[in-house]
């Protein structure tokens, strides 16, 4: 006796209809994505395996490339889009929120916390050919950051003195480190000496002095709601910290630029 296998319940996979093919390759696609380790823990490795550390106001850009960079932005995207989710949005009918997820992780990734995924800003240092050896102050630059306690907006403005000795810098290059540090979650004291500690090691100045103040929106929006409050921060090195006729010159100057305590 034969005994033969009928296969009714079995699809010919080259005959199945063609919805239901696509169904299984879109199912297959989610399938494999879930598998897929996903890319932050794999620069997490990398950096815990170089020793690094990744607070929110570490910059970890030079632990990934570009194509990882876009890969992770996806992936924040997806966090983000489950966030929403939890918080009862309807993102897929609220025409408003519809690519909220996807506009913020972008804005997270290259706009504001840009001083962690992207590169610090080429900086060329030449040296003091004319020997200046003069204070000069710049100011006021305007600095824009987080805080790492509410991810709010912190606004305001910076000044910088500096006494050259053998490098200097152009002018916007300061501009540039500030916005790149301040790029960051961070509190405003730790910020202000990420700053001085490269200006520092970069042209190695006989005095430094920097300084911060602004407005926190944790404490204008939300908390004590009380907009007028200012915090600032002020680092003095070498002979501004030494010399305190030099300090009063920075403070005297900055005064002329906006600067008032
Ligand atoms: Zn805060």
């Amino acid at each position: 006796m034969t005994i033969s296998f009928h296969r009714s319940n079995a699809i010919d996979p080259d005959h199945e209809p063609k919805d239901l093919k696509s169904l299984r390759d879109i199912k297959s696609k989610e399938f494999k994505e879930t598998l897929k380790t996903p890319i932050s823990e794999i620069i997490r490795d990398r950096i815990e395996a170089a020793g690094d550390p990744y607070f929110a106001n570490d910059s970890i850009a030079h632990h990934f490339n570009d194509r990882e960079r876009e890969e992770l932005k996806s992936e924040i995207e997806g966090k983000l889009q489950s966030l929403f989710s939890s918080m009862l949005i309807d993102t897929a009918n609220d025409h408003n929120t519809n690519e909220t997820a996807r506009r913020v992780a972008k804005m997270y990734v290259d706009e504001v916390f840009k001083g962690r995924y992207h590169p610090m800003p080429k900086v060329t240092d030449f040296p003091n050919a004319k020997e200046l050896d003069e204070i000069y102050t710049l100011g006021p630059i305007t600095v824009r950051s987080a805080c790492s306690h509410h991810f709010v907006p912190i606004v305001g403005q910076a000044w910088v003195g500096i006494l050259p000795s053998d490098r200097v810098i152009g002018i916007s290059k300061f501009n540039r480190i500030i916005d790149w540090v301040l790029s960051r979650p961070h509190i405003q004291e730790e910020a202000a000496v990420m700053v001085a500690d490269i200006i520092e090691e970069l042209i190695k100045p006989k005095g430094l002095a920097f300084v911060i103040k602004a407005q926190h929106m944790c404490m204008s929006w939300r908390g004590v709601k009380e907009p007028d409050t200012r915090m600032t921060n002020s680092i003095v090195r070498g002979m501004f910290r030494t010399d305190p006729h030099m300090k009063k010159e920075f403070f005297d100057l900055i005064r002329g630029h906006g600067f008032h305590d």
